[in-house]
């Protein structure tokens, strides 16, 4: 039994498309991809004429050692949000098949699954935000595909330990795929449950460039699992996903002096979360700060709606979760620079106005 008897056998038999730079490589004169020769006269133009890699190998095998992974169980795309989107069209048959979420949890997993027409089934997390294992496997069907759980989750910041992740994955074993999303994962100093892969080939983990490594905008997240899982969901990935500017960017971030910044910004946020957790609680009308592991906290208040709307008048704008079940008194607020967080500060204390 292979974890690709699992996969949606029209797209293990699928033909993929087969793009010019995939077909043939070296060669000085490029004339087999209909691209202009001439770079566009714009500042950062050069080579923005050509198609990108792909699969960049310098990118590729840089997040493989980052993730602590090899490079042929990586997978680089547009976003985690396009891993879910890819893993969850490679899994789940339209019409047939079903992904499993603990809500409140990330949005992506149930709308990808629903654009897919696979159903959504809920198994949610208890008020305080923990994974409830015996209940989410006794929701596991024969349709369930993909079990998707969030550590650190959004929006609450809670943690899955490695001990029930592990358990999921064993129960799972030939059955479904247990998407681990590690979005926040650096901001819990946890290791990785990448190297869970190893022992289970139904895991795959997702990471992202946009939170811990300030990259939202250049759009790279990964996905780790056994190489034939990547080689899978390549087949269905757009043939030129990762725009030359975003590599570069990424390079530039993962580089040396690019991890020396980025240990400090985290090492900033880490002291701006636990001083606004402890600020946050002594404020009149909240009643809960969720502890966090990421760079948010989940806050209940005695009027949510009307901190929303005082915040915003003040021009700060946080997440308003009170859609979530469970969350209908809360707002998630990023931590930002200490000055974005004393701005929150000082209109909570000013309380509502007579
Ligand atoms: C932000 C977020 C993502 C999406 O990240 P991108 O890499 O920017 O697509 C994925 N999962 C969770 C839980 C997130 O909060």
């Amino acid at each position: 039994m292979s974890i690709l008897d699992l996969a949606r056998p029209d797209i293990r038999a699928l033909a993929p498309y087969s793009s010019a730079r995939m077909e043939a490589q070296g060669g000085t004169v490029l004339l087999n991809a209909n691209e202009s020769s001439r770079p566009p006269n714009i500042p950062g133009g050069e080579g923005l004429n050509r198609y990108p890699d792909p699969q960049p190998r310098g990118l590729v095998e840089t997040l493989a050692e980052l993730y602590g992974t090899a490079g042929d169980r990586v997978l680089v795309t547009r976003g985690s949000d396009e891993s879910i989107d890819l893993l969850v069209r490679a899994f789940c048959r339209a019409g047939e098949s079903a992904v499993l979420i603990s809500p409140p949890t990330f949005g992506m997993y149930a709308v990808c699954a629903r654009i897919q027409g696979a159903a959504v089934i809920e198994s949610p997390l208890s008020r305080h935000g923990v994974l409830d294992i015996d209940a989410l496997l006794a929701a596991v069907t024969r349709a369930t595909r993909i079990v998707f759980v969030c550590t650190p989750n959004n929006p609450t910041g809670n943690l899955v330990d490695r001990d029930d992740l592990e358990r999921i994955a064993k129960a799972l074993e030939g059955r479904a795929l247990l998407v681990i999303d590690e979005a926040y994962a650096e901001y819990s100093g946890l290791a990785s449950a990448a190297s869970l892969i190893d022992t289970y080939d139904n895991v795959a983990v997702l990471r992202t460039l946009s939170k811990a490594w300030s990259l939202a905008g250049a759009r790279v997240g990964t996905c780790i699992a056994r190489s034939e899982v990547i080689g899978l969901l390549r087949r269905i990935i757009p043939p030129y996903p990762l725009p030359s500017p975003c590599v570069d960017a990424a390079m530039g971030a993962l580089s040396y002096e690019g991890r020396r910044v980025q240990r400090h910004h985290l090492h900033e946020i880490l002291n701006e979360r636990a001083r606004m957790f402890v600020a946050l609680q002594a404020l009149p009308g909240v009643r809960e700060v969720m502890p966090s592991h990421a760079n948010f906290l989940a806050v209940r208040f005695d009027d949510a709606a009307g901190t929303y709307r005082r915040l915003l008048a003040a021009g700060v704008v946080v997440r308003d979760v009170s859609r979530y079940a469970g969350l209908e008194d809360a707002l998630r607020i990023t931590i930002g620079t200490g000055n974005e967080n004393d701005r929150v500060l000082a209109v909570l204390r000013a309380g509502a106005p007579a």
